[in-house]
């Protein structure tokens, strides 16, 4: 019988003494009641932010290989420190790093993709009786080179072990009780989902409920990994289930509200409105690897058109310095570049079939004076740029005008 279960905790969740001796306990109990367990730990809360502010001192463009080796330190330092409680407590256990778990990535510093998990050694520890503890977030390259997977990235640690390893279970313990309606710190009276079928998780995840990393999710899907959300902070949360669609899931016109406040956008005003132009400034872009979200272009007005599109925050500096290039090339008139934004979005499988959703959900803005700079559909969701003071505000008057707190 399949007994292992891979669990994954938080920066919360070990971001004290006292909480790495709490968990250990949980830990120790779970082993008793005669589960096998590999636990993968994030960095103590806010590490990770300290590590890097600390790189930015020294050098504001530091190189991401030597990041990645910085920033793999601080979940290090949890997973050793929870090996000991679990060890202190005559729990069976040892700590492991990316490397030595086997965890192989491309060369994507700071944001890198597993490739394969060689999973030779965790099996070995696992048969004889200990509790592996894995610090995510980590991996190394074909050089052995340490690489990170992007923040958020232990989530996905996890899931690829549990997937590797064939557990029966991933379960990913955090400082919610599940999935919400909205992230539960702006929306008071966002609702817990039971269940959230691996497509709206991705959606949502994409979109900003950074409560599950959004190639956590692509992995569960891909191996149909079920996955529990919960609660470290409490002894009975019930959590979220995230799994394979099924007719008796709740298909509510909107069941999500998300905000992505790592966003950023970027206007050439006066382009020429000619073939080829935007495939130029495109093209410069991702041969530099820089994802772009939103893109709209203007009416031409006078032969000249105006592009706008959106990146991440970490990436304005790059995008504006490769369009500023490119614009000075074609003569665009000015090149403005607009990190004080966020993206507000609206997610849910049963808007297919109701018209009007978005009509309702720029009504709703426009009635608190919020103006939308710029909109982007899908098939399932409605997204809105807008000034990032007014995001949490829109976010709090979408989940009202949805009547989301009831099911
Ligand atoms: P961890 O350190 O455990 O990985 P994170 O901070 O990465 O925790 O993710 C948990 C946080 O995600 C919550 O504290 C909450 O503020 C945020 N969040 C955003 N959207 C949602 C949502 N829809 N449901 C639950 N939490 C959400
Ligand atoms: N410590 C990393 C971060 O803060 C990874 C993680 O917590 O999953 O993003
Ligand atoms: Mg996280």
């Amino acid at each position: 019988m399949n007994r292992l279960v891979v669990q994954k905790y938080g920066g919360t969740s070990v971001g004290t003494i006292e909480r790495i001796k709490k968990i250990a306990e949980r830990i120790a109990r779970m082993r008793k009641e005669g589960l096998d367990i590999v636990v993968v730990v994030s960095a103590m809360a806010g590490e990770t932010d300290k590590l890097l502010e600390m790189a930015k001192q020294i050098s504001p463009s530091g190189k991401d290989r030597e990041i990645d080796l910085l920033l793999s330190s601080g979940e290090r330092i949890s997973c050793a420190l929870l090996s000991m409680a679990l060890d202190s407590i005559g729990c069976l256990a040892v700590s492991m790093t990316g490397r030595q778990i086997g965890l192989l990535t491309d060369n994507a510093h700071t944001k890198a993709r597993i490739k394969a998990i060689d999973s030779k050694r965790a099996l070995k520890a696992i048969d004889s009786g200990h509790v592996v503890v894995v610090a995510g977030f980590q991996g190394v390259n074909e050089h052995g080179d340490v690489t990170t997977l992007g923040r958020g990235g232990s989530d996905t640690s996890a899931v690829a072990l549990a997937a590797t390893l064939k557990a029966k279970r991933c379960e990913i313990y955090t400082d919610v009780d599940g999935v919400y309606t909205a992230d539960p710190n702006i929306v008071p009276d966002a609702r817990r989902m039971n269940r959230v079928s691996y497509d709206e998780m991705l959606e949502m995840s994409s979109l900003g409920a950074k409560v599950l990393q959004f190639r956590c999710v692509e992995f569960c899907k891909k191996y149909d990994m079920p996955l529990i959300v919960k609660s470290s902070l409490v002894d009975n949360s019930k959590g979220t289930l995230i799994c394979k669609e099924d007719s008796s899931m709740e298909q509510p016109v909107v069941s999500g509200i998300m905000i992505d406040k790592n966003q950023a956008k970027i206007t050439i005003k006066g382009v020429p409105d000619q073939p080829g132009i935007a495939s130029k400034f495109f093209t410069g872009l991702a041969e530099v690897d820089l994802s772009v979200d939103m893109i709209i272009q203007n009416v031409s007005d006078e032969s000249h058109t105006d592009i706008s599109f959106t990146v991440t925050n970490e990436d304005i500096n790059k995008a504006t310095k490769i369009v500023q290039e490119l614009g000075k090339l074609i003569e665009a008139r000015n090149i403005n570049a607009d990190p004080n934004i966020c993206k507000v979005s609206i997610v849910g499988a049963g808007m297919r079939s109701h018209p009007g959703v978005a009509a309702k959900m720029f009504s709703a803005l426009s009635k608190e004076n919020i103006n939308i700079m710029m909109i982007s559909t899908s098939e399932i969701r409605v997204s809105c740029i807008i000034e990032e003071k007014y995001g949490e505000l829109a976010v709090r008057v979408l989940h009202k005008a949805f009547n989301m707190t009831k099911v």
